[in-house]
């Protein structure tokens, strides 16, 4: 399956995107975690990216399509993959449609997280992510680790991100709603789109995500 994952910055779609790509046995591709380990191997691309990332703005078109674009046609993601936080705008849509027909495939779905702005901001406000993978994700109220500050799935060090800071997080929400929110016209315009709430406990996300998918 060939899926995208949409929803506002701290829907849960990290979250939810590590049990989905475990369920249906694709890779999870995260633009946001390409770009953060990039930023901890301070590569060039690491470090043209921090710049946007910090001031809560995307990171430019060229980069980021060159950059998806690479890791979709590792050999992983050659029967499918799930795609969180890509594409983000409707020039990256463009883009992803063009590799996509090129390579004669298609898109199963879009599934669009829904969640009140209130609940986001308490969600980025507790989130702490471990410094050895960005996929090990807590939050210091709803999935606080055994010992503070520290990974319970490998021992890492666990930090607030840079960019969800209050000040960052406005401009995110204000980036999503004018840059990635018409993704889901776009996307809506070829029926793909499936809309669920992503509120509640996070495994009641995953059951109705994997209902909506079927
Ligand atoms: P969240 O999951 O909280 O929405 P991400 O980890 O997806 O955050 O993204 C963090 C930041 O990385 C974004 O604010 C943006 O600067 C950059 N980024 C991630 N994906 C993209 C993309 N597809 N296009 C441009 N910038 C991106
Ligand atoms: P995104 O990738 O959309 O930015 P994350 O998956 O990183 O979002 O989740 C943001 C924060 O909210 C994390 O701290 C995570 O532990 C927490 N979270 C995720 N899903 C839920 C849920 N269903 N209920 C409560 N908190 C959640
Ligand atoms: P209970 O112990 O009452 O059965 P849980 O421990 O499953 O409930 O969840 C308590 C709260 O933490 C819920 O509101 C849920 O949204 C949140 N939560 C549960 N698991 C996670 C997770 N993996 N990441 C983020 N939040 C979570």
């Amino acid at each position: 399956m060939r899926i995208v994952l949409v929803g506002p910055p701290g829907a849960g779609k990290g979250t939810q995107a590590a049990f989905l790509a475990q369920n249906l046995s694709i890779p999870h591709i995260s633009t946001g975690d390409l770009f953060r380990a990039n930023i901890s191997q301070q590569t060039e691309l690491g470090k043209l990216a921090k710049s946007y990332m910090d001031a809560g703005n995307l990171v430019p078109d060229e980069v980021t399509i060159a950059m998806a674009k690479d890791r979709m046609e590792q050999p992983d993601a050659e029967n499918g993959f799930l795609l969180d936080g890509f594409p983000r705008n409707v020039s990256q849509a463009e883009a992803l449609d063009e590799l996509l027909e090129t390579e004669s495939m298609q898109l199963d779905a879009v599934l669009d997280l829904e969640v009140p702005e209130d609940e986001v901001v308490k969600r980025i406000a507790g989130r702490r992510v471990c410094r050895n993978e960005s996929a090990h994700v807590f939050h210091v109220t709803y999935k606080p680790p055994a010992k503070e500050g520290v990974c319970d799935v490998c021992g890492g060090e666990l930090y607030q991100r840079d960019d969800d800071s209050e000040e960052t997080v406005r401009k995110r929400l204000e980036v999503y709603h004018t840059q990635t929110e018409p993704i889901i016209d776009y996307y809506k315009a070829q029926g793909l789109v499936v809309t669920i709430s992503a509120l509640g406990k996070v495994e009641d996300v995953t059951t109705r995500a994997m209902e909506a998918l079927k």
